[in-house]
């Protein structure tokens, strides 16, 4: 029998040296072991010396295996951290990631500063990682999401109940088919792959929704809609926030001054990219 220690280092060094590109090799063993003990990563450290049991091993050996073929951490897991909080995640929503905290962070400083907007729609939402974090860290705020797909709805409501405690209202929709109401903040995170970026991912069987991804020759298929349709549900002076790549973010903001939107700005993510642009109804 093997110690903890053993099975982390050993682990490591076979990710470490597997052909696929593996920036963080420690932190998903150590994500993968704990998750395969049933114990916190907490735990785990502080349990260096102990033996672990040979149909464990076999347990991690099989997650390992997923990983060196490219198959995402948080998809064995079933779980991702986004802004502090664990969120369910699988084959039927995208992952959610860090350049996303930069929406959320942006959407909280606008609405701790005009705290009587309150309606807030989450476009898109997939596994609800914007929308659930929002109402998290402002609970006051009545917060709807929508979402394409039945099955990432089904995602939304799970992460709803485990993080909030509370089902948000989500609605299955194509962008604003079904929806009736004026908004004080629109948030999303559209899919704004290109239809190549998009072809090179599916191509290496990557396992994220393609529909969450896909959007057209320039990425902006669903970005333009929103930009188009978004002002009949908007309030006047309401805010609309876009998540997209670091190059598309200058069109984003061209076409949102040639529409009905006014203080129209990009921001930055931690790494110092464009990653949000922001505009506001006239
Ligand atoms: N950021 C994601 C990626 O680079 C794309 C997310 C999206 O299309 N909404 O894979």
């Amino acid at each position: 029998m093997k110690t903890i220690r053993e099975v982390l280092t050993d682990g490591t060094s076979f990710l470490r040296n597997s052909n696929t590109a593996n920036e963080t090799p420690f932190l998903d063993v150590l994500i993968l072991l704990a998750y395969t003990l049933n114990i916190s990563k907490e735990v785990l450290l502080a349990s260096y010396p102990d033996k672990i049991e040979e149909k464990d091993e076999n347990i991690f050996n099989n997650f390992l295996e997923k990983r060196i073929y490219g198959y995402p951490v948080s998809y064995i897991v079933n779980t991702k951290e986004f802004y502090g909080l664990n969120f369910y995640v699988d084959e039927n929503v995208l992952i959610p990631r860090p350049d996303s905290e930069t929406l959320v962070e942006e959407a909280i400083t606008i609405l701790k500063e005009f705290p009587t907007k309150k309606k807030i729609l989450d476009l898109c939402t997939g596994s609800g990682a914007l929308a659930i974090a929002l109402k998290h860290s402002l609970p006051e705020l009545n917060v709807i999401c929508s979402d394409l797909s039945a099955e990432a709805v089904e995602v939304c409501k799970k992460n709803c109940i485990s993080i909030l405690g509370e089902e948000l209202l989500i609605i299955e929709a194509d962008l604003f088919s079904t929806i009736k109401w004026k908004f004080d903040m629109i948030i999303t995170n559209p899919p704004y792959l290109t239809d190549i970026e998009t072809d090179l991912m599916m191509k290496k069987n990557w396992p994220e929704p393609g529909m969450a991804l896909r959007a057209g020759e320039d990425g902006l298929d669903f970005i333009r809609r929103i930009i188009t349709d978004s002002p009949d549900y908007m309030e006047k002076n309401a805010y609309l926030l876009i998540e997209s790549s670091i190059d598309q973010t200058e069109s984003i903001k061209l076409l949102l001054d040639s529409g009905k939107f006014y203080n129209t700005r990009i921001v930055k993510d931690l790494s110092g990219r464009n990653r949000v642009t922001i505009g506001q109804r006239v």
